[in-house]
């Protein structure tokens, strides 16, 4: 099969996909306890907060994740999309002190770093040839300003010019505006000019602001993260968007928090994929955290697939879930999974598990283990293209037995 191409909007998914979840949902036999929910949907209706807490509370988990896979199928059949990238984080200095966060460390710290643009260019270089995004988030370190990122997005463009930008979380654009004392609309058109392709979209943490006062105080608020987003769609670049969950916050303050994207996802169509990720307690300063298990990670998974009927890609965050879960999840509404990522530091620090240096074999492998097509994307999901499975060749070496006396 040949590459095929989307466009931003779209990002690769069937614009049928009500009328093909209409008809999946049809030929399936459904509890009484989820059916009124599965007839909404079969109907082309968007779910609400109460259905929502239906479907977490749903103790079926396997039918669940049915429902959950019926609405991908919709739109991927049996497709699932990775793209081959790497995550610098190019500082860990950082003015604030989330509770949450392991990676973040004062100036003064022993193990504080900030990559001068030529460390960065050097440690991409290793990878450069095998991947077409780099993904950089990092500390709100206090000096540096919009003209570091220019530089640094400008030097990677000039050296890398195959290479996507995906850089910056809603909280570090924050910081730029403020240190730079620029508006956002001109910050935005200076970096795009430079070079930044999309938002990751990390840093919404749980969209209620009590919460945010507790878990990362000094953060943007949640009207601030989705403004910022809607400023970067207006400026003509997609975003990501991002639950952090497990922490202190309950199941309506999850579904509220999937409601506020769902509604900006309404106005600019240019959130491309939802990272839904669990806290993971390492190094961090969050006794009270309730964490998730395995079941909740999946559950909440299959629940925003459902909730979500505007982001069109849901991912599964191996970084943070780890491989076997990442697999897992591709039967519970997943359809996306973060990527070869050759090195990160911020889930690792926090306790993630996940093995780096994944290659296209691998990640391929884990796709087709889960019964699903691995298929490779672009950053901003415009370009497909089916990913043959070829084990890599590995030279045989045997040993050779002296049988003479
Ligand atoms: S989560 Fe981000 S903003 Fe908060 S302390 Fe960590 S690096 Fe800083």
């Amino acid at each position: 099969m040949t590459g095929w191409k989307s466009t931003m909007e779209l990002a690769g998914s069937d614009p049928n996909w009500k009328e093909n979840l209409s008809e999946l949902l049809s030929g399936q036999q459904w509890s009484d306890e989820i059916s009124p929910v599965v007839n909404k949907l079969k109907v082309g209706q968007r779910l609400n907060l109460e259905d929502g807490l239906k479907l977490f509370h749903h103790a079926d988990l396997f039918e669940l994740g049915m429902l959950a896979t019926s609405s991908k199928k919709s739109r991927f059949g049996d497709n699932v999309f990775f793209n081959s990238n790497v995550h610098i984080n190019q500082t860990n200095i950082c003015v604030l002190s989330c509770k949450f966060c392991a990676f973040s460390r004062t100036k003064r710290s022993k193990d504080a770093y900030a990559l001068s643009i030529e460390q960065y260019l050097a440690e991409l270089e290793k990878y450069s040839s095998m991947i077409d995004e780099v993904h950089s988030v990092g500390g709100l370190h206090p000096d540096w300003d919009v003209e570091y990122y220019c530089d640094l997005f400008s030097s990677i463009k000039e050296r890398f010019p195959s290479i996507s930008i995906k850089a910056l979380t809603a909280v570090e654009i924050k910081h730029l505006c403020k240190i730079s004392s620029m508006p956002i609309d001109q910050l935005f058109k200076r970096l795009i000019d430079a070079g930044l392709g999309s938002l990751p979209g990390g840093g919404a943490e749980i969209l209620n602001d009590k919460i945010r006062d507790k878990i990362c105080f000094g953060k943007e608020t949640s009207k601030e993260y989705i403004d910022i987003h809607r400023e970067a769609h207006k400026a003509g670049i997609p975003s990501n968007c991002t639950m952090l969950f497990g922490t202190i916050e309950d199941l309506s303050d999850r579904l509220n928090h999937m409601i506020q994207l769902r509604e900006l996802a309404d106005e600019t169509s240019l959130f491309q994929c939802f990272v839904p990720y669990p806290f993971l307690p390492d190094s961090t300063r969050l006794p009270e955290a309730q964490l998730s298990t395995s079941n909740e990670t999946l559950r909440t998974i299959a629940v925003s697939r459902l909730m979500l009927d505007n982001i069109p890609h849901i991912k599964a965050y191996r970084m943070n879930i780890g491989d076997y879960l990442a697999e897992l999840a591709l039967n519970f509404g997943a359809d996306d999974v973060d990527g070869t990522v050759g090195r990160e530091s911020i889930m690792h620090l926090a306790g993630a598990t996940s093995s780096l240096d994944y290659d296209k074999y691998q990640l391929g492998k884990l796709i087709a283990n889960a019964g699903c097509i691995p298929v490779i994307r672009d950053t901003k999901y415009e370009n497909f293209s089916p990913y043959v499975i070829k084990s890599p060749q590995r030279p045989r070496r045997l040993k050779v037995i002296n049988t003479e006396g």
